[in-house]
């Protein structure tokens, strides 16, 4: 039965791959649950979306999005509730984000329906999926291509829109020790560093490479110009608590992805009366807070990791460690606040959580 309005076709799988999956025992990103959706954009417009079985997709080797990297993607969960019913965190806001790729990218925009509603009715469809132990959940991986069967330069006419979704067992919180990284970049003004797109993925894998060999876990990316101001660690927007702020960089100049964990993580903080900032800070300052034992936390936010602390910082031959996590009243409290927003378990003030 149908969750919404949506004129969608659902054609179910006749046999299940549920069985494969080992619920004591989830590995992200390495089950597919049953069911997938497919939406075709063509001649200006969007047709019908499917929900179909999941399956291998094949594609002309001239199409646009192997060679040119027209492609953007969205990373959203969704969770049991108490009564053992999934709930999506924030979607709406995945959505419009996801419009905000799409436009920088030259990509047409999503129609609500089909990115809510067609998410709805699939995770409905596969609810056997989304996990009920602690700290699981189900990963919602929604991802726009340009299908053109063209491998000149120009914009793609055609597109496919489509959903995934995946099993995702607790994520093991080890405190991240961070590399501050001036020699590459992640994002500049005028850039494409506020989108989801596949580009800025595929350029940080060599340095972070490095940085892993070097034996740090994360880079935090500083500015192009001067290699002072701070941007993110890795794929999640940081935090720095300095003697009794929060603060965070600000979002104005295209180079920061504004996630929804950092907006869910500033709400939450100025409504318990924290005092936040959202403004360019430099690593200097970050520094001078340190060696003057003011800087008493510092954390990571994105859907994948929720709330990651961060146990050390390397700028040059200065390593800046931390206290001990166990005693960051800031973090720990945002950790249990959010889980417990996610899960259903408190009331949904914000309207954060939606029904499949
Ligand atoms: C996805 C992403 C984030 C986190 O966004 P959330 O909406 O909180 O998951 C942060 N930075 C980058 C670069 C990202 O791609």
């Amino acid at each position: 039965m149908s969750v919404s309005s949506l004129d969608i076709s659902i054609k179910k799988t006749d046999k299940s791959r549920i069985g494969e999956i080992d619920p004591a025992n989830i590995q992200f990103g390495k089950n597919y649950s049953d069911h997938m959706l497919i939406a075709y954009y063509e001649n200006g417009k969007w047709g019908k979306p499917e929900i179909m079985p999941f399956h291998d997709l094949s594609f002309s080797p001239a199409t646009t999005f192997l060679h040119y990297g027209q492609a953007i993607f969205e990373g959203v969960k969704a969770y049991k509730d108490p009564q053992g019913n999934p709930i999506i965190f924030r979607p709406y806001d995945n959505w419009k984000r996801m419009n905000r790729s799409a436009e920088r990218m030259a990509m047409p925009d999503i129609p609500q329906d089909i990115f809510i509603d067609g998410m709805r009715e699939l995770v409905n469809l596969d609810r056997d999926w989304v996990p009920s132990g602690a700290d699981t959940s189900l990963y919602i991986r929604p991802f726009m291509l340009a299908v053109d069967e063209f491998i000149g330069v120009r914009p793609a006419e055609k597109f496919m829109f489509i959903i995934i979704t995946s099993p995702a067992g607790p994520y093991y919180n080890k405190p991240v020790s961070i590399y501050v990284q001036d020699k590459y970049v992640r994002a500049f003004p005028g850039g494409i560093g506020f989108t989801k797109a596949a580009g800025n993925y595929g350029m940080s894998m060599y340095p972070t490479m490095q940085i892993k060999k070097m034996g740090y876990d994360q880079i935090l990316w500083t500015d192009g110009f001067e290699h002072k101001y701070v941007q993110e660690i890795g794929t999640m927007n940081v935090f720095f608590v300095i003697g009794d702020t929060v603060i965070t960089p600000d979002v104005t100049q295209d180079t920061i992805l504004e996630g929804v964990t950092r907006e869910s993580v500033l709400t939450l903080l100025r409504e318990k009366g924290v005092k936040t900032e959202e403004r360019p800070l430099s690593i200097d300052e970050i520094e001078e807070a340190f060696h003057a034992g003011k800087l008493k936390e510092a954390f990571g936010t994105g859907t994948a990791a929720s709330i990651a602390p961060i146990r050390e910082l390397t700028f040059h031959d200065d390593k800046m460690v931390l206290p001990d996590i166990e005693h960051w009243e800031i973090t720990n409290w945002l950790k249990q606040e959010l889980a417990d927003i996610r899960y259903g378990r408190k009331k949904d003030t914000h309207n954060w959580v939606v029904a499949v």
